[in-house]
């Protein structure tokens, strides 16, 4: 088999802006710091409200005068085709640039995120004529119809947990429909989108159509979120910064936004499930993914009693077989916590919901790479109490609380959470149970039998109440970067 370890001082970090098609590079204002070794790796300038300005006139005038918006939608897609092709090309390079400064381990983001990337690009260029409108012809000589239009230039705002992943979710589709895009990547993960973008010039996207603006929330994120050329928002990522995004959009605009927001999901198993081993496999899978740095994150199980005591025994066997290895070692498969102080936060979460009754079945504690990094093995705690912080907060990592029941209704109404709805997992062999978990489920998705989203982008993805508002992926997520416009035409 071939070794795809490499060594993280190879990798060149594009540590600036992206402007006009080109590397704006600058001050020395954030440090970041990569999550596999816990080390400096690179100083990145900061956009102020003076550069977001800058990216934001220029995407505006390129998408004007490039023939973008207006040539056929065909033509689009040709390009993005084109940039789709390139990540395959540059699938290596990209994957070793996601795995230095993020939580990713090579062997994944070779496996799946830049696949994903690439095949999320194309989904999108297929979408680029599918924008549909209705036509009305009321009488003999009037005729109505609809027609969309994109926004003129969308801003984008990811979160660090996959950022190339996250990032195309929002810029593609508005690329596709016409727009120009500024992005702001998270400032702890900031590189790779630089990459994506060059490669989008490469492909033939007009430089300046899609720029890249480094920095904080509150230096960079908010003046973009205020721009007065900003015609719609994209965000992922916590639920308290959607809030302040929702209110700067409202403030400066009002403008149109979507958010893809926390979670707290729950996972349903009932008596009836075939097997046990199985249901324990995707159970682990789902809460200690990316060492649970996801936003579906399946962090509650809420278990029947007759399978309980069979299901946590299983899950605390697998609990002991992750290895701490630096993401770059070809070997790694568990993911480090993004950074120390949040290792920390996780670790606090666990420890104040054992004092406040928590039962620990697994042990959720740091673990030595041998390398740097902060890495915690998976914990499991049986909780009694709702009102419980494990059972109540979005921990953003590898921990899992558990809740028996005897009811299905009980196993129900355990299930909402007073805040989040983003997704839930159900395991049943009941066909019956599963109609009645669908319609009472208050989360944006529901899986069945299974537990995480599969390869196909055609169904969305996006949360219920303080989990957001509109979708990613399916034709819905290009869909909301256009707006309607309604068209009555006489015969004069
Ligand atoms: P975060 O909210 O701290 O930051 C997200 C982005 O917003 C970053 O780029 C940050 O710099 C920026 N930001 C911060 N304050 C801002 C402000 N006032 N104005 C504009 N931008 C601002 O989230 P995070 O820690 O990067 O990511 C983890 C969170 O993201 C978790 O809550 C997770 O559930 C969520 N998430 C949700 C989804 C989803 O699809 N629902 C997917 C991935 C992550």
């Amino acid at each position: 088999m071939t070794d795809i370890s490499f060594s993280p001082t190879e990798i060149k970090l594009p540590s600036g802006h992206f402007l006009g098609g080109r590397l704006v590079t600058g001050a020395e204002d954030i440090a970041v710091i990569s999550p596999g070794s816990g080390q400096l790796i690179a100083t990145l300038p900061e956009a102020g409200a003076g550069l977001v300005d800058e990216a934001v006139r220029l995407a505006a005038k390129v998408q004007q005068e490039s023939g973008w918006s207006t040539c056929a939608p065909r033509e689009r897609a040709r390009v993005l085709r084109r940039w789709a092709d390139l990540v395959d090309q540059h699938k290596v390079e990209l994957a070793r640039l996601e795995t230095v400064s993020s939580t990713r381990p090579i062997a994944e983001t070779l496996a799946w995120d830049i696949p994903f990337l690439a095949e999320g690009i194309r989904f999108f260029a297929e979408c680029c004529d599918k924008t549909g409108g209705e036509v009305a012809a009321t009488s003999s000589d009037l005729l109505g119809m609809t027609i969309h239009e994109p926004y003129g230039v969308t801003g984008a705002i990811a979160p660090w947990n996959f950022p190339l992943v996250m990032a195309s979710w929002k810029v593609v589709p508005a690329l596709a429909a016409g727009n120009g895009s500024v992005l702001k990547p998270s400032e702890i993960t900031p590189f790779s989108v630089v990459r994506l973008a060059e490669l989008a010039c490469e492909a033939g996207l007009p430089a300046g159509l899609f720029n890249v603006v480094q920095g904080t929330g509150l230096l960079t994120g908010d003046p973009l979120c205020r721009h007065p050329q900003i015609g719609k928002l994209s965000f992922t990522g916590s639920t308290r910064t959607g809030i302040a995004v929702m209110k700067a959009a409202a403030e400066s605009g009002p403008k149109p936004v979507t958010l893809e927001l926390g979670g707290k999901s729950p996972q349903l198993v009932f008596g009836d499930i075939p097997s046990v081993e199985d249901v324990a496999d995707r159970i682990f899978r789902a809460f200690t993914g990316n060492a649970g740095q996801v936003c579906v994150t399946g962090s509650r199980l809420i278990v029947h009693r007759s399978v309980a005591d069979q299901l946590t025994d299983a899950l605390i066997e697998r609990c002991t077989r992750p290895r701490a290895l630096a993401p770059w070692n070809g070997e790694a498969a568990w993911s480090p916590i993004i950074s120390a102080t949040q290792a920390d936060r996780i670790l606090k979460i666990v420890s104040d919901s054992q004092a406040a009754g928590a039962e620990s079945l697994a042990t959720c504690a740091r673990m030595d790479s041998g390398n740097g990094g902060a890495f915690l093995s998976p914990g499991i705690l049986s909780v009694s109490d709702t009102e419980c912080p494990a059972w109540q907060e979005e921990i953003f990592g590898p921990v899992l609380s558990v809740r028996v029941f005897d009811e299905e209704d009980e196993a129900f109404a355990l299930a909402q959470h007073p805040v989040y709805g983003l997704a839930a997992g159900v395991h049943t062999a009941s066909m019956s149970r599963v109609m009645r978990a669908i319609r009472t489920l208050k989360a944006g998705t529901v899986w069945i039998n299974r537990y995480g989203r599969s390869s196909d982008f055609v169904i969305p993805t996006g949360g219920y109440g303080g989990s957001g508002i509109g979708k990613d992926l399916g034709r819905q997520a290009f869909e909301a970067n256009l707006r309607l416009k309604s068209v009555l035409m006489a015969a004069g």
